[in-house]
């Protein structure tokens, strides 16, 4: 196993970012192997279970409410819709179910008690469950965590400066605290970015500088490549590299080593041999199905393709870390407290936010 470094600088990890290609993929590859089965990759299905109609301004989602992307917004789906899904995930190979909700923040009250009953069934179907809902506060995550949730996805999107390009409506700090208020329980953490935002590749170190230095790191790392979606302010982003990715990937396993880093976003625009120089590069995790909550994805077939092509095996549930018992709500010894937390507002302007929201389809 390799030493874990929460001390990295923006300008180390940047000097390893711009490394000749060649002993930059060898280093990452050496790494990973040192730390994970090569042959081995996870697989998670991200299920929209609540989808659009968010108040946030996130520059790069169609979900946000103010920009005119035309996703259709839908109402919090029912637990036999949940299950049903998770079932046709679990016989396509996936380990993980993520479920979306574009929330600001998870209230407390019947939706939430819906999304814990989710929760319970999914991790009796024995898969693992990860939830990406918004902020939440410290008894939510402990809520969540007795229900038998596996994951928290919260990702940081990119560096603390550059995040003011983006958001206005939250702020980098509230992201670190609901981090926090997660690792207050078993479950691990999620969080991870996306590269090609307009971003400088200091931003990109920044983030994952503001990654290494939890403690512990977190368990996941997705990195995703911006899709850009018209209607949104980032819908003119140029499409990022795949020498970019196969950088950012390379860079997070050797800055992450025992993280499981994801290859999310971004993956229909490229090719095989772009996604298996991003798995030799030390990606150990893809999402599968059709759709990325509202975004397109590489077919499952075409997946289990690339996976029989390169020698890959999906990797079985709960092999880093043990299943979580699930806490039926009658046994919960975490009540609904129902909390109204003052996450913060920045609400500074963004030209191009402004802009995007007065723009009609
Ligand atoms: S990324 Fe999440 S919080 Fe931001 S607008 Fe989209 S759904 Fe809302």
């Amino acid at each position: 196993m390799s030493t874990i470094r929460h001390d990295w600088t923006k300008e180390e990890i940047i000097a390893v970012y711009n490394k000749p290609m060649m002993d930059l993929l060898f280093e990452a590859a050496s790494v990973h192997r040192k730390n994970h089965d090569p042959n081995v990759v996870q697989v998670s299905t991200l299920l929209s279970i609540k989808t659009g109609g968010c108040p946030e301004d996130c520059g790069y989602c169609p979900q946000a409410a103010r920009y005119h992307t035309g996703v259709e917004g839908n109402d919090l789906m029912t637990v036999q819709q949940v299950k049903a899904q998770a079932l046709r995930a679990k016989s396509s190979g996936s380990s993980r179910v993520c479920m979306g909700a574009a929330w600001r923040n998870v209230k407390d009250g019947p939706e939430f008690d819906q999304v814990l009953e989710m929760v319970r069934t999914i991790n009796k179907l024995d898969m693992e469950v990860c939830c990406t809902l918004g902020m939440i506060t410290e008894n939510q995550a402990h809520r969540l965590a007795e229900a038998g949730l596996y994951a928290y996805n919260h990702n940081l999107d990119t560096s603390e400066e550059y995040y003011k390009e983006v958001i206005s409506t939250r702020g980098y700090e509230d992201r670190l605290q609901t981090i926090e208020n997660v690792r207050k329980t078993n479950v691990t953490v999620c969080s991870g970015g996306i590269i090609g935002m307009g971003e400088s590749v200091e931003d990109r170190a920044g983030m994952l500088v503001a990654l290494a230095s939890l403690s512990p790191q977190p368990e996941s790392v997705p990195i995703n490549a911006l899709v850009a979606v018209e209607g949104t302010p980032l819908e003119e982003e140029k499409p990022v590299e795949i020498w970019e990715m196969i950088r950012m990937v390379a860079t997070t396993r050797i800055v992450m080593p025992n993280t499981q880093v994801r290859l999310s976003a971004g993956r229909t625009n490229m090719s095989r041999e772009g996604q298996a120089m991003c798995f030799f590069a030390g990606a150990n995790s893809i999402f599968a199905g059709d759709k990325l909550l509202t975004t397109p994805n590489p077919d499952v077939n075409e997946d289990m393709k690339m996976f029989e092509m390169l020698g890959l095996n999906p990797q079985k549930p709960f092999t880093k870390v043990s299943q979580p018992k699930t806490v039926e709500a009658a046994d919960s010894q975490y009540q609904a407290l129902g909390e109204k937390p003052k996450w913060t507002r920045p609400s500074h302007k963004i030209e191009r936010n402004l802009e995007a929201s007065g723009k009609k389809a």
